[in-house]
């Protein structure tokens, strides 16, 4: 049986990028962090149905928060990097992005003790024309990237180009492995079917049809969720309303349909597919 993926971006609830323009970073020191206690509820829930998984963590909340990067690491779990400070990717430019990518890998490895190998990108933003960070990616010393969401339409990201299954990139730098977002195919459309907002707000079968169809391709698929999906807490901020359903809206329901798609299927970290997919044999 296929093990997917099952992927945490580890970051505040004042990182994402719809909410960072009432977050300005130099205030980040002030406000409360809320991802150390769901990030431990989330262990105890994993550890419960004997999950591994990937966590994609920010260097930032890392050098905040060592301790829990610590814990994450010691229930089982891999360690990648989330980049730095949350930046997208085109606004970073290639020197910017190596700052971001190399430095976060220093302080994760440094924190955790483990190798640190896979990226994600902030908000999925590596998308067409920005190929360069795959070579970057190389340069500092990463095997595989998850950040590309292979659908159009979306206002900030998309790499419509690639399909849905774990892929090699072959670059000038190297070869990288590519674990890009889950999609679904729904009456002949290509539908996002990965998790965040799309597993909270949309019905929970277009994500259990995404793992699905991945698996009869005979590959895994990819499910995400942030801390701030899963937190009781709604932060006092003045955003737009539909910003702040989009944002935070079905969070309650998110620890019930996450308990029943982990009954649906197998989830596993991304570094064992990847030294399977290096061996030339993924299961
Ligand atoms: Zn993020």
């Amino acid at each position: 049986m296929i093990r997917h993926h099952f992927t945490v971006d580890v970051e505040e609830y004042f990182h994402p990028t719809a909410m960072a323009p009432h977050y300005p970073a130099d205030g980040w020191d002030t406000l409360e962090r809320r991802s150390p206690e769901v990030i431990a509820r989330l262990l105890d829930f994993l550890e419960e149905r004997e999950v591994h998984g990937t966590f994609f963590v920010l260097g930032w909340l890392a050098e905040k928060e060592p301790a829990m990067v610590r814990a994450i690491a010691s229930r089982g779990h891999e360690i990648a990097s989330h980049g730095y400070e949350h930046e997208l990717v085109g606004r970073l430019g290639p020197e910017g992005f190596r700052t971001s990518v190399g430095r976060s890998r220093e302080v994760l490895r440094d924190v955790s003790g483990a190798e640190v190998v896979g990226y994600r990108a902030p908000s999925f933003s590596i998308v067409p024309g920005l190929e360069w960070a795959f070579d970057v990616l190389l340069e500092e010393g990463y095997r595989y990237d998850a950040s590309l969401f292979p659908i159009m339409g979306h206002p900030t990201y998309g790499y419509p180009g690639v399909g849905p299954d774990p892929y090699w990139i072959e670059r000038p730098a190297g070869r990288l492995a590519e674990f890009p977002s889950t999609t679904a195919t729904v009456l002949g459309r290509r539908v996002p079917a990965s998790g965040g907002a799309y597993f909270r707000l949309l019905p929970p079968m277009l994500v259990h049809a995404g793992l699905r169809q991945a698996a009869a391709r005979g590959g895994p698929g990819m499910f995400y969720i942030h801390p701030w999906e899963l937190d009781d807490w709604v932060p006092r901020v003045e955003a737009p309303k539909l910003q702040m359903i989009r944002t935070f809206h079905g969070r309650r329901r998110t620890w019930g349909r996450m308990e029943r798609m982990l009954e649906l299927g197998r989830f596993g970290r991304v570094d064992q597919w990847l030294v399977a997919m290096e061996a030339g044999t993924p299961d």
